[in-house]
């Protein structure tokens, strides 16, 4: 049984989501942000906190805090008010970052998601909508990164890659509204889908472009106090973070008993448990004050219905108009919505198709997705491009190749890229539907079969598959199933 089900205990969690804004360059300076790139190469006397730098605001990171806020649901502030997050660390040269503190970006958010609870397997079951309150969504400047592995003497020196710093960040921040790991998971997961959605983040975990931190404590049910709070950092994906924060419900519960407990923990991947992080990495006092070379950030009203204005449907209204206009089920509109690229190409097949919007949504997931993933390619990068997709569709609905046939042609179609049509010509594959050339193959294999004939007319009907085999056989599978089924009653019952 999963801990945060036990009866006696109930389980609160708040999270913090850091989400590298897609910007070219950084939130200060000019340096680039491109991941990867040789270490300290994107530097410069700001970003390396020099003395005297003063820092100049990006503001194609203001317009996407402004896409990430919106797309969330959160209530933009006009006036906010960047502030010094005063600490020391190695990767900090500055001795502080800039950050933002009572007047945020962003504020009073409430996002609707969908949350399911899971069996032991990990399969979800029962969806349902859940309502999460996000406090506040603050601009900030990340830091930049020890490295500890992979370059010569680690064991003897610590070595520092400052091109993460200054490279703009959303902090986006929940009230404690979770009750479970699996309800954090899918908070996570929609969240992270919305910002790329939007354009605002890659919000991808293992490029450490999306990082999150959990606020863990349970209580007893009934009570209306919160219980000693954990908190849970260094949780580099969505999956781990559920252990985590499943662990630690766990191993709270047992010790809670046994006195309170303040720590933040950390999450040990390895040894899948989590640790406490020493004494003085905990204690915070930032002694925040405003930032003394930065304006107040300031937005008109014009500009926030801009990009309200500039926003794509979002996957949620998505996904509930492709059930009522496709006749999708939920989980083809929901896997249909996962990527905004993939319900981009679907809606365009189904146009392509003829309006076939289930047999389309059947194709893409059940064969394009498929080959997607194996080769590793995302959908606006397919090598059959959605109206090729359509046409295979209708192809197969007009009777001019079977389903079976189809497959094989939509493989080839993505290792070739030709069209569905040209495919279909070469392998001389279309598919016979004319009744005067069937019913010739047909005359042939009833002449052929006299045996059969008599047994079946006197009752073993389950040789019309006999027939079937050998009608479809002698046409070398191009005769139309259908029709083939449909003559052959015919003919049996009547000659
Ligand atoms: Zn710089």
């Amino acid at each position: 049984m999963q801990p945060e089900t036990n009866n006696n205990w109930e389980t609160i969690i708040g999270l913090e989501v850091h989400a590298q804004l897609s910007t070219e360059s950084k939130i200060f300076c000019r340096c680039s942000t491109r991941f990867g790139d040789e270490p300290n190469s994107n530097t410069c006397p700001v970003c390396l906190g020099l003395p005297g730098a003063l820092p100049v605001l990006n503001w194609r990171a203001v317009e996407l805090a402004a896409r990430a806020a919106l797309a969330l649901g959160l209530h933009i502030n006009e006036r906010s008010i960047f502030a010094r997050k005063n600490y020391f660390y190695p990767d900090l040269p500055k001795g502080y970052q800039i950050s933002q503190y009572d007047q945020p970006f962003s504020a009073d958010g409430v996002l609707e998601i969908m949350t399911a609870d899971r069996d032991e397997a990990g399969h979800a079951h029962d969806w349902k909508p859940m309502r999460v309150r996000i406090t506040r969504l603050h601009l900030e400047e990340d830091a930049g990164k020890n490295v500890h592995e992979g370059l010569p003497d680690v064991d003897r020196f610590s070595y520092i890659d400052l091109n993460r710093a200054g490279t703009p960040l959303a902090e986006i921040v929940t009230e404690p509204d979770f009750r479970s790991s699996w309800e954090a998971y899918d908070y996570v997961n929609h969240v992270r889908r919305a910002l790329q959605w939007v354009g605002a983040s890659e919000a991808d975990m293992e490029k450490g472009n999306l990082r999150c931190e959990a606020n863990v404590s349970v209580r007893k049910k009934g009570e209306n106090v919160f219980g000693t709070k954990v908190e849970l950092k260094n949780l580099n994906s969505v999956r781990f973070m559920q252990k985590a924060i499943e662990f630690e419900v766990d191993r709270h519960i047992k010790t809670l008993e046994s006195g309170g407990l303040q720590e933040t923990r950390l999450w040990d991947e390895r040894l899948s448990e989590t640790r406490p992080m020493r004494s003085k990495e905990e204690a915070h006092d930032y002694r925040y004050f405003p930032e003394p070379d930065l304006p107040p950030l300031l937005v008109t009203g014009e500009f926030i219905e801009d990009v309200k204005g500039s926003l794509p449907e979002m996957p949620g209204p998505r996904a509930k108009r492709f059930i009522e206009q496709y006749g999708l089920s939920f989980a083809d509109a929901s896997q249909l919505t996962a990527e905004r690229s993939v319900a981009d190409y679907y809606e365009a097949a189904v146009e392509a198709s003829g309006g076939n919007a289930r047999g389309t949504a059947n194709w893409i997931r059940s064969e394009l997705l498929r080959e997607l993933e194996n080769a590793g390619i995302a959908a606006e990068e397919s090598p059959i491009p959605a109206p090729e997709l359509g046409a295979l569709v209708r192809l197969i609905d007009e009777g001019k190749i079977s389903g079976k046939q189809g497959k094989d042609v939509l493989v080839e179609m993505f290792s070739s890229g030709k069209p569905a049509a040209a495919i279909v010509e070469e392998r001389g594959l279309v598919q016979v539907s004319d009744t005067g050339e069937i019913d010739h193959v047909i005359d042939e294999v009833i002449a052929a079969s006299p045996n059969q004939l008599e047994q079946y007319r006197s009752g073993k009907e389950a040789l019309f598959g006999f027939f079937v085999g050998q009608v479809m056989k002698a046409s070398k599978g191009k005769a139309n199933p259908k029709i083939v089924n449909e003559r052959l009653r015919e003919k049996l019952k009547n000659e």
